[in-house]
C-alpha cells in the first residue's frame, strides 16, 4: 500500500530511456532490455563466448560450457547500462543482469552440473576504489535463481592490474598472467566462473587456471556480454 503510494508520487523510471517503469520492471524497462539485442538462445551465446576464447588462446583454455546473454558493442544502450553498473554504483543492476543470466542457465537445465558460483575477484584496493565488485553482484543474482552458493574464498587477485580497456591481446595476456592465485579455501569441483564482459578471455582464462590450481575440476564461464568480433 505504502509502496503503491510512493510509486504514484515518485514513479520509478527506466535508467536508460527515462520512461516510467511498469510494476514488474526494475531499473530497466522491457523495451530497453529488447534493445540489448540478446543472443537468440543459450547455445548461440555460449558458442560466441567459446569462439572468442578460441581466437585468442589454445583449445585447452576454452571452457567446456559457457553462457552469455548479449553481444557487446561500444556506444550501445547495453554499454551505457554496463557502464552505470560498473562505475555509477548502480549495484542492483548487477543483480538484475545476474538473474537473467541465471534464468538462461536454468532453462538449459545445466545448473545441476555445478557446485558453486565464483565471481572474478577485484584486487582489494580496486574494490575500495569502486566500493563493490560487479561480478559479485551478478553472481548474487544468479545464486538466487540457480540455488547455488557463491564462493569467494577459493580465488584471490594477487596483482593490481591496470584497466584492460584499450590494450591489445598480447598486452592483456601479460597484464593478466599471474594476476590470480588460489585463495585460502579449496575450490569446489565444478565451478561457474562469472564476470561482466568477456573481451578476449584473458581475465577469465587466468582466473580459471588459478581455480584449477585450487582444486577445481571443471570451470564453465558465464558473462553478461561478450565483445563482438570486428567484421
Ligand atoms: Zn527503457
Amino acid at each position: 500500500m505504502l509502496d503503491g503510494l510512493a510509486h504514484l508520487l515518485f514513479p520509478a523510471v527506466c535508467i536508460l530511456c527515462q520512461k516510467p517503469l511498469d510494476k514488474n520492471e526494475e531499473h530497466i524497462c522491457a523495451g530497453c532490455f529488447d534493445d540489448f539485442n540478446p543472443f537468440p538462445g543459450a547455445f548461440a551465446g555460449g558458442m560466441a563466448l567459446q569462439s572468442t576464447v578460441r581466437d585468442h588462446f589454445d583449445e585447452h583454455a576454452v571452457p567446456s560450457a559457457a553462457w552469455c546473454l548479449y553481444p557487446y558493442r561500444s556506444s550501445s544502450t547495453l554499454h551505457k547500462a554496463m557502464h552505470s553498473m560498473k562505475y555509477g554504483s548502480l549495484f542492483p543492476l548487477g543483480e538484475l543482469f545476474g538473474k537473467r543470466l541465471g534464468e538462461l542457465i536454468l532453462r538449459s537445465g545445466d545448473q545441476v552440473a555445478f557446485d558453486a558460483i565464483v565471481p572474478v575477484p577485484l584486487h582489494h584496493l580496486k574494490r575500495i576504489e569502486r566500493t563493490y565488485n560487479q561480478a559479485e553482484a551478478i553472481a548474487g543474482g544468479m545464486a538466487g535463481v540457480l540455488g547455488l552458493p557463491v564462493v569467494t574464498e577459493c580465488l584471490d587477485r594477487s596483482l593490481y592490474t591496470s584497466t584492460q580497456t584499450g590494450l591489445g591481446i598480447e598486452a592483456r595476456r601479460e597484464n593478466m598472467a599471474g594476476a590470480f592465485r588460489p585463495g585460502r579455501k579449496r575450490s569446489p569441483a565444478r565451478v561457474l566462473l562469472v564476470d561482466d564482459v568477456l573481451t578476449t578471455g584473458a581475465t577469465m582464462v587466468a582466473a580459471a587456471k588459478a581455480l584449477k590450481a585450487a582444486g577445481a575440476v571443471e570451470v564453465a564461464f558465464a558473462t553478461i556480454a561478450v565483445t563482438e568480433k570486428e567484421a
